[in-house]
């Protein structure tokens, strides 16, 4: 995520805000332009507000209902008619009922979560093909188990999601029941449109080489998956999984550990990109073997079809992360360890994501 400041004032506010704390002006995220934009409405507490609104923009018709802080769409909205949905919001089809109050506070953590997903998506410069399903892009059912039982999954671009998992006791009990190191909402989000970019940047993207580099990385996606999942629940996950595989779950089946490889490489993409955008300097080992070292290793933002340069930054990040939780009483951050097989499946997902968004890798530079 990049750091982003108050239109009016600079001043730092965050990706969700809505307003800023300091000065007041109301704001709002234009996916357009990726950054937060003055609104000429609201209570704007500053005198050149005005000049540097966007004029005749609205918020997205979810502002209220969920929170969302994005701008509806650019075209106008006709005189006496509601203002249209966000890029992002227009992308779940299926939410609770207006009546369900439980169910609608937790689709406002669920969407949050998923404009956070959209941005990088965009950042990435992947396809979403925004809510045009003829043509097979992404679409969201949030739905709420409370009234009926709901699996969270995907099937051709619509992801299903149960948003009992905005409960952190749920949450947090079926992350102890299957053992799991990580379990977020957000996680879920990339693990689900995760499947979706296995068809766009590999199964369907017509490079018989990718494809059969893809199946000696991961294995054959053709393998039966009823009985891989039979077998994961009966066996567990194989002895010294961690030495191939990102996460326990990833060892299922060849579909799952692109998904889970595939979460994991946007996981790390946001954090790097994160940490690049605030600037923040880790001096790492160098720096604790040799305290005289001059080393200023800031993070520079990652860029995509060079990831494992960018990855090179995250071992030192991650050990400072995890020490800075340690010292406030937390779990690591960052539990994961990254064997080299693994690195080598999240540089096979940069170079799909570089293909797909048009951008040079460190193959073709090379
Ligand atoms: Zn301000
Ligand atoms: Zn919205
Ligand atoms: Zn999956």
């Amino acid at each position: 995520m990049r750091a982003f400041s108050c239109p009016i004032c600079q001043r730092l506010v965050t990706f969700e805000s809505d307003r800023c704390l300091h000065c007041g002006a109301a704001m709002a995220f234009d996916p357009a332009t990726r950054g937060l934009v003055a609104l000429d409405f609201g209570t704007v507490a500053v005198a050149d507000a005005a000049t540097q609104a966007v004029e005749g923009r609205e918020r997205c018709a979810n502002a209220v209902l969920v929170g969302c802080n994005w701008l509806a769409p650019p075209e106008a909205t006709p005189e006496g008619e509601s203002p249209a949905l966000c890029a992002s919001c227009a992308l779940t089809r299926t939410r609770p009922a207006d009546d369900d109050a439980e169910g609608l506070e937790r689709l406002a953590g669920a969407e949050r979560q998923k404009r956070r997903l959209h941005f990088e998506l965009l950042e990435l410069g992947l396809p979403i093909a925004n809510g045009q399903r003829e043509e097979g892009g992404l679409i969201f059912d949030l739905l709420s188990s409370a009234n009926e039982p709901v699996t969270t999954g995907h099937a051709d671009g619509v992801i299903t999601m149960d948003l009992a998992e905005e409960d952190d006791a749920h949450r947090e009990a079926m992350r102890e029941q299957l053992n799991e190191r990580y379990r977020t909402v957000l996680g879920h989000l990339r693990h689900e449109v995760g499947h979706y970019y296995w068809t766009v940047l590999v199964g369907a993207a017509g490079d018989e080489e990718r494809l059969a580099r893809a199946r000696e990385l991961f294995g054959d996606d053709r393998e039966d998956y009823g009985e891989a999942l039979d077998r994961h629940y009966a066996e567990g996950a194989p002895e010294g999984w961690q030495e191939q595989h990102v996460s326990a779950y990833a060892t299922m089946h060849p579909a799952e550990d692109w998904a889970e490889t595939f979460a994991h490489y946007l996981h790390l993409w946001d954090a790097l990109q994160t940490a690049a955008s605030y600037r923040v300097s880790v001096a790492g080992p160098a720096h604790v073997t040799d305290p005289s070292g001059t080393f200023a290793g800031r993070v520079a933002d990652p860029v995509v079809g060079r990831f494992p340069e960018a990855l090179e930054q995250w071992l030192p990040l991650s050990y400072a992360l995890n020490a800075l939780n340690r010292s406030l009483g937390n779990e690591d951050l960052y539990p994961f360890v990254l064997a080299p097989p693994i690195v080598e499946k999240l540089a096979f997902v940069d170079r799909a994501v570089a293909a797909a968004a048009g951008a040079p890798t460190a193959d073709a530079a090379a």
